[in-house]
């Protein structure tokens, strides 16, 4: 499987306890839907995905590291976040840069220890979601696909 920004070989790595494949030359990380993981529900309820979760799906310029389709980007409203995904439900890719820019926001957080964890539990539950089948269908359902 090959970087869908640089086409470098991903290696599998892990980042908060998932395993994800990861690009050693631009260090975006691809994260494979998790085979059913149906507990995720109540961490976010559909209303609150369809108010505010998820804003702005674009083209995107990039392909599946898995099936080569062409990627849509959308803004997940966690701290932010642009995240490409395979419409095909196999995954979706984070850049180095928005990697980065959560660990920024945690290191303003670092002098309240509640809040951190906090943080760090949202970015947690937020990535578990995204890779849940149910999490792709919501962005299936939210475009019309
Ligand atoms: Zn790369
Ligand atoms: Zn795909």
């Amino acid at each position: 499987m090959n970087c869908p920004n640089c086409n470098n070989p991903l290696s599998k790595e892990n980042f908060e306890d998932m395993e994800v494949e990861k690009c050693s030359i631009c260090q975006g990380m691809w994260f494979q839907e998790k085979e059913v993981d149906s507990l995720e529900d109540s961490i976010f309820p559909e209303d609150a995905w369809k108010n505010s979760m998820i804003t702005n799906v674009r083209d995107s310029d990039r392909k599946c590291p898995t099936c080569q389709a062409p990627m849509k980007v959308f803004k997940y409203r966690f701290e932010d976040l642009e995240v490409d995904y395979c419409i095909n439900k196999h995954g979706f890719w984070l850049d180095k840069g928005e990697e980065e820019r959560i660990k920024e926001v945690m290191k303003e957080y670092a002098d309240d220890l509640d809040r951190r964890q906090k943080a760090e539990a949202n970015l947690k539950n937020a990535l578990t979601k995204m890779r849940t089948p149910g999490f792709f269908d919501q962005i299936k359902n939210l475009l019309g696909l």
